[in-house]
Order: C-alpha cells, then structure tokens, then sequence
C-alpha cells in the first residue's frame, strides 16, 4: 500500500478529512440544544469531536494498523456518543450502521472484520439497552418496530461487507499488478546494466586475446608455453561465449543453436572448472558418472546450468565436504544429480528458488537458478530438489535423452 500512497492521495485525504471535521463541528455548533443548557453534555460531545479529529489528522504520520485501530475505535466513540447524548435525533442511527465503513477506506481486512464485530456486539448492547432500561422513552422510533430495525441493521451490515469485499478484492490484485510491473522494470534495469557490463568486459578480453593469439602463433616463443597459451585462448573463448549466452537470456528472442551435447563432456569440463573454486573451502567435486549420453540442447548453456548448480553446492558446504556429481541413463531421460552435505533449504526457501534476485547470500546476485530454470525449460528439462535444513540438498535435473 506505501507505494500507493502519494502525495496526491495526502491531498486528497487532509482535504476530505478538513470537510468531515467541518461538518462535524457544524454538528456541535450549530443549533446545538446544549449549547447553553447541559454542560456536560456539550462537554462530551465536543471531546469525542477532538479526539476523533486529532487521530484523523495525525493518520498520515503513523500509518501502522495501531493507529488505524484507534481511529477505529475513537469513531466508535463519537458515533455511538452521539446516539445517546442526542436521542431525539433519530438519523443518529443511520451513523451507527454505517461506522465499519470508515474502515474500508484503510483497506485493511483485519481492522474491517474488528469493527463489524464491534459494530455487531455494541449495537446489540444498545437494543438490549433501549428494551430493559430506556424502555423506548427516548427511542420510540426504534422499540416501536424493533424487528424491522434489527433486520435493517444486518441488511446494512451485509451491504458493507459486499462493499469492502469487491473493493478490496480489486485493490489486492491491482497491488500484485504493480509489484509484477515493478520487478520485471527491475529486471529489465538489470539487463541493460548487464548488457554495459558485458560490452566493457568484451573488450579488454578480446585485446588480451589478440596479444596471447599473438604469442600463440610467433616462432620466438617456447613450444611449451604454446600450450598454455593455447588453454587460455580457449578459457577467453568460453568466457566471451559466456557472455553472450547471459545477453541472449535478457534477450530471448535470439534463436539458440541446438546441438548433440555429451553430459559426460559437460560435467567432465564444468568441474574440472570449479575445481579451483573447490578447494578454497577444501570441497572437493566428485564426478560418479554411470554412462554416457546425450541430450539436444546447448553447450555452453548446459555448462552455464551445472557451473550454476554445482557452485550453489559448493557455497552451501560446509569446510572439507564433498559435492557429489552425478549422472545416470534411465529410459527416456538422463537425470544429474548434484549433492552436496551442506546448509540446506526449508520448502519455503525452495518455493522462492527461480525468484529474480531472490539471495540468501551476502554477496549473492540471485540470479543463478533464475537461469538455470530459463535454460532447463528452454530444452524441455526439469530440475527439482530435495532437501532439508542443516542436512543438505540434492538437485536432480532431468533433461530428454537422445537415442
Ligand atoms: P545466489 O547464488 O547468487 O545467491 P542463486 O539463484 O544461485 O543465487 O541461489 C539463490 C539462493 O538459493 C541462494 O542464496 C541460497 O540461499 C539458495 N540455494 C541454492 N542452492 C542451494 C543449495 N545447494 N543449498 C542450500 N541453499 C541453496
Ligand atoms: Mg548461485
């Protein structure tokens, strides 16, 4: 709701707010049968007036479900005080039907069923009130057809809770409407800022490429550091290769080339990769693979969904334990496993896994299983976990086999 709230409803609320407390003062003042005879009748009257209005006009500065609830309850007040200081005024009444109202207008579906109840209980009170102890002296118009009053009372009771029902029905999906054009405008920021960073790594790689191609290539150097050239032209390709691939995913349009890719090959490169990465903590990568076979998907995207899915099990193991990697044949489909003996994860941390941005980290980005869904779905693959907290997680992800 706080992002709803702009200036301009503030406007619009003091100016709504300053008519009511006119109109309010108007009925104290004006023609007021008490003004000069029951002092404390005025006295009350006029009290009730200011606590109302102050708690209205003080509303926007505290806008927690405290300070709605006191306006709620100080409305109840004034209301109901106003029934039994002026009984001759039988409209008073109408009032008293229509307090839960007031509580629409916060949207707030706790306070709106606290005042139905209260309306409920008080307004029951006050008919037991006028049949035992008023005895319809004062309020004839109501002991004469009580009946018809009470059902009057619940038929507008009904109307209000049709009210607020639609009312806030809309409202709560005009709010997810909102939240849905705010993250995918985060999203798309995010991409564009990938697409800067993307475009200024590129080029600093591609002059480191060109010197190493270089010295590749010269007859000066020495045959064996040829080699190691060789692997780091090879470790700048895929870096630049990877880049592109995350510019694709911004972009989905951009058809992708589907080739034969060896989940064997795969897994194979992607820990010998994070090996490094590994050790830091003394986490080792072991790599079980029953058979080899095949899916149509992408390459580097396969890759760039096992560096994804491995590197979270590394980050969630704790010092010394292993992650364990591994691949099997069944059917129709190959199914990998990656699991690891680490932190673990709640259902409630699994359901929001895929989030944009959704991190547990300090340093996370919360994009990694975004793009692993992205890239499993694009091949007709499936990815699930299994995990509980403190145990460890295991990712299974099933992608159609070839032959
Ligand atoms: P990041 O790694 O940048 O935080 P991810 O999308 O890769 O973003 O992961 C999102 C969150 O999911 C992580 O911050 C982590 O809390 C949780 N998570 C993912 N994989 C695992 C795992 N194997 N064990 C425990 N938590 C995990
Ligand atoms: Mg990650």
């Amino acid at each position: 709701m706080k992002e709803l709230y702009t200036e301009i409803n503030k406007k619009l609320y003091y100016f709504t707010i300053i008519v009511v407390i006119a109109i309010m003062l108007m009925g104290l003042l004006v023609d007021n049968p008490y003004y000069s005879q029951d002092g404390v009748a005025f006295f009350l009257h006029g009290l009730f007036l200011t606590i109302f209005a102050i708690s209205l006009l003080l509303y926007p500065r505290y806008t927690s479900h405290n300070s709605r609830l006191l306006i709620m309850i100080t409305a109840f007040l004034y209301f109901y005080s106003l029934f039994f200081i002026y009984p001759d005024t039988w409209s008073n009444f109408i009032f008293l039907c229509l307090i839960p109202a007031i509580s629409i207008l916060f949207f707030d579906s706790k306070l709106f069923y606290f005042s139905l109840t209260l309306n409920s209980i008080s307004i029951s009170m006050t008919f037991i009130y006028i049949i035992l102890v008023d005895k319809g002296a004062h309020y004839s118009y109501i002991q004469d057809d009580l009946v018809g009053n009470i059902i009057n009372f619940l038929g507008s009771q009904a109307i209000i809770y049709f009210i607020f029902y639609i009312s806030y029905g809309r409202l709560k999906k005009q709010q997810l409407y909102f939240q849905q054009i705010k993250q995918s405008e985060r999203l798309k920021t995010t991409g564009q800022l990938a697409a800067a960073v993307a475009h200024e790594i590129r080029n600093p790689l591609t002059v480191v490429k060109g010197f190493l191609q270089f010295y590749e290539q010269s007859n000066e150097t020495d045959e064996k550091l040829k080699k190691h050239f060789h692997l780091m032209v090879d470790e700048l390709n895929t870096a630049e290769q990877v880049i592109s691939q995350f510019l694709s995913i911004a972009k989905p349009t951009k058809e992708k080339e589907l080739e034969s890719v060896s989940v064997k090959q795969v897994l194979q490169s992607v820990t010998d990769l994070l090996h490094s990465y590994g050790l830091l903590h003394d986490n080792q990568i072991e790599l079980r693979i029953v058979d080899d076979s095949y899916i149509a998907a992408n390459n580097i995207e396969m890759k760039q969904l096992f560096i994804n899915i491995i590197k979270n099990a590394i980050e969630a193991s704790n010092i010394g334990d292993s992650v364990v990697v591994s691949a099997s044949k069944m059917k129709e489909f190959v199914e990998i496993n990656v699991k690891d003996y680490g932190q673990g994860m709640t259902e409630k941390e699994i359901e929001s896994l895929g989030t944009p941005f959704y991190s547990l980290k300090s340093k996370g980005t919360g994009l990694g299983m975004m793009i692993c869904f992205n890239i499993a779905e694009n091949y007709k693959g499936k990815i699930s976990f299994k995990s509980a907290k403190g145990e460890g997680t295991t990712v299974t992800v099933r992608f159609p086999s070839l032959i």
